[in-house]
């Protein structure tokens, strides 16, 4: 196994470079069991474990290595465990938020190059979730390609394959059977030798069915399993990043699956910019848009300004973001108000200067 085939690359060679001028060499992280990680190297597979100064120095749990990190390594004597010396540089990373005293961000994988997201035709499409995976996508570095799952459930794809094309313009689009197996190569295309992917998606969609396609057996455990199996998600045999048969890898961790849509007022701002300049013009500042006098967005609704669909999509979305900030400490709750507050005056902002002459 060389570097490449683990997805080293000139990025990560050249945020190494230090560390090999003192005597470290690069493995990457395989799986993460609380302080204790399972790494990949030129030498093949190593345990490893962080210093207790790395511990020291770290200011929060984005600092720990993640399954997925390039890390800087004492080669072990005689077979031992290596000590993890640094993280280099992530060229990507998805986390998550978790809720505590304070609510920090953890990242669930790193260096992921590809993200599908995935979508199941069983049921009807939802493209305002689509959009909001895009966003997750963009914010993690990583590319994004659309996966629309279940074909074998859909009797007429265009339309939907329209539909979607229509919010997501230059990004691949690809309709695929798990069960049947139609598509699966395409999507397998899309990670060659050395590059990373990883799923993202609703539960039920078929992420465990794919992953099982890709790796080439029935390695994740699905659904259907699942519900019946009190030892938990996956198989014994399970790795968090797998190198899958023809050279690409696959990153599949339980905290990827966690990953909460909503909590980032940021991204429904960025969703519902429409709406948020409608609201510009209501009569009352804290117009909630539901029976208010002088609600511009109503009225935007009553003349065909705004379909009812979106302004029914950005409600539940509204009561998503409420719900996830009930879970989350107040502390958090506070910080998303503010954020939202100083995302709404700043759209505020640019709409009065553009008016002036
Ligand atoms: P996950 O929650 O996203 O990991 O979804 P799973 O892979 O566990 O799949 C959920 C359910 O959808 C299971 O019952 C799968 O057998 C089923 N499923 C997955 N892919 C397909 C597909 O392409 N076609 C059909 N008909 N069912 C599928």
């Amino acid at each position: 196994m060389t570097l490449p085939d683990l997805g080293w690359t000139p990025y990560f060679e050249a945020f190494f470079a230090p560390y090999g001028k003192e005597g470290y060499i690069p493995a990457r992280v395989a799986i993460q069991y609380r302080d204790k990680y399972v790494l990949y190297g030129e030498g093949g597979e190593l345990q490893g474990q962080v210093t207790g100064r790395f511990e020291f120095q770290a200011k929060g749990l984005d600092d720990f290595p993640a399954v997925g990190d390039w890390v800087a390594i004492q080669p072990p004597v005689g077979g031992g465990t290596a000590v993890i010396h640094a993280v280099i540089e992530r060229r990507t990373k998805f986390a998550r938020k978790i809720a505590g005293v304070k609510t920090v961000p953890q990242v669930v994988a790193a260096n992921a190059d590809v993200v599908f997201l995935v979508s199941g035709l069983d049921d009807e499409i939802n493209i305002r979730r689509i959009e909001r995976y895009l966003t997750v996508a963009y914010e993690s570095g990583a590319k994004p390609v659309i996966v629309l799952n279940k074909t074998d459930l859909c009797p007429d794809l265009g339309p939907i394959v329209a539909e979607v094309t229509a919010i997501a313009p230059g990004v691949d689009i690809l309709p695929m059977s798990a069960r049947t197996k139609v598509g699966v190569e395409e999507v397998a295309a899309h990670l060659s030798r050395g590059v990373t992917g990883a799923l993202l998606g609703s539960s039920g969609v078929g992420k465990t069915t794919i992953a099982n396609d890709l790796v080439g057996e029935e390695r994740y455990r699905t659904q259907e399993v699942r519900e019946t199996d009190s030892r938990g998600r996956h198989t014994t045999s399970h790795r968090e990043l797998v190198i899958l048969p023809n050279g690409g890898l696959l990153i599949d961790t339980p905290g990827m699956r966690e990953i909460q849509l909503w909590g980032d007022a940021q991204s429904l701002q960025a969703s519902f910019e429409d709406i948020a300049m409608l609201a510009l013009d209501c009569k009352f500042r804290d117009c909630r848009h539901d029976a208010e006098p002088g609600c511009n967005v109503k009225a935007a609704i009553e003349d065909g300004r705004l379909a009812p669909d979106r302004y029914d999509a950005y409600k539940k979305l509204e009561k998503e973001i409420a719900y996830l900030a009930r879970r989350k400490d107040q502390n958090l709750q506070r910080q998303e108000t503010a954020k939202w507050k100083k995302i709404t005056s700043e759209i505020k902002k640019t709409y009065k200067n553009r008016e002036k002459p």
